[in-house]
Formats: structure tokens, sequence, C-alpha cells
């Protein structure tokens, strides 16, 4: 390695990814319709029920949920195992962990503070992790509309 090239690197505060399969997932960061999220939102459908996709819940607050079904007041997310930390797969982060470490933690926190807001607005909040069971989630996520229709009429 060239003195240059030492020191270009030394300049990148992103620490490059490790592996292509980092690189991929540094690619997802921002994913748009999901395959985890598209089959929840198939099955939901399937079910009967009609929701909005990739809306904010509250309009004051700008922050997105992946399903949303407003007159019931539920919000769903569909979280990214890496990006937010699962207990199962959140762990990978091994190689630049202290670089991912500090992204995750900032993700969750965030999440926690969204969960808390729209709660704090009268939403229920359902947080299902990409590699959940998709018809098990879609299940507890048509219960609980189904349950919330029943109060409010
Ligand atoms: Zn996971």
């Amino acid at each position: 390695m060239s003195m240059k090239d030492s020191k270009n690197r030394r300049k990148q505060k992103v620490p490059p990814p490790s592996s292509e399969a980092a690189l991929s997932r540094m690619k997802a960061a921002k994913p748009k319709d999901t395959a985890p999220e598209m089959a929840l939102r198939s099955e939901i459908h399937r079910r009967g029920y009609r929701y909005r996709v990739d809306t904010k819940p509250l309009k004051e607050l700008n922050r997105r949920a992946d399903i949303v079904f407003r007159p019931t007041k539920v919000a769903v997310f569909v979280d990214g195992c890496f990006w937010h930390g699962c207990p199962i797969h959140g762990t990978q982060a091994k190689a630049n962990s202290e670089f991912w470490q500090t992204k995750i933690q900032q993700n969750r926190e965030r999440d926690a503070d969204t969960t808390l807001r729209l709660e704090e607005a009268g939403w229920k909040v359902i947080r299902v992790w990409e590699h959940e069971d998709t018809k098990e989630a879609a299940e507890i996520i048509c219960a609980l509309v189904r349950e919330r229709r029943n109060k409010n009429g």
C-alpha cells in the first residue's frame, strides 16, 4: 500500500464494508417493499383487511409505519433483523462492530421513541421481525384490528 492510499483510507469516516453481505445490508438500509413486508401485506389482504402502506400514522410525527390501519389506530412495523438488532440475528455485525453497533443502537432508540409517541396518541404498535412467521404475524395483527374495531363500534 502506498503512503497516499493509507492516508486516503484514514480519511474515510465510514468503515468500508467487510464483506459482500455487509455491503448488501448497507444498500438495503432504507428498503422499500421488502420481501417480508410484502408477504405480510398479502397475508393480511387475503384475510380481507385493508390498510395503508408506508405512511405516517400521525401527521405531526415524521415517522412512517409499514402497514397502517387508520380507523382502528394500529401501526405495524416490519423491522429488519440486522438494522434493528433482532435478538437472534442482530449480533451478526462482528467486523467494524463499533460502527454497526452504534448504528443499530440508534435505530433501536428511534424505534422505541416512535412506539412511545404513537402509543401516547392512542395507537397500538406492532413490531414484526423480518424473520418471524408471516402467517402467525398476520393472525395477530388481524385479531388486534378486529378487537379494536369492536371496541370502537
Ligand atoms: Zn431476526
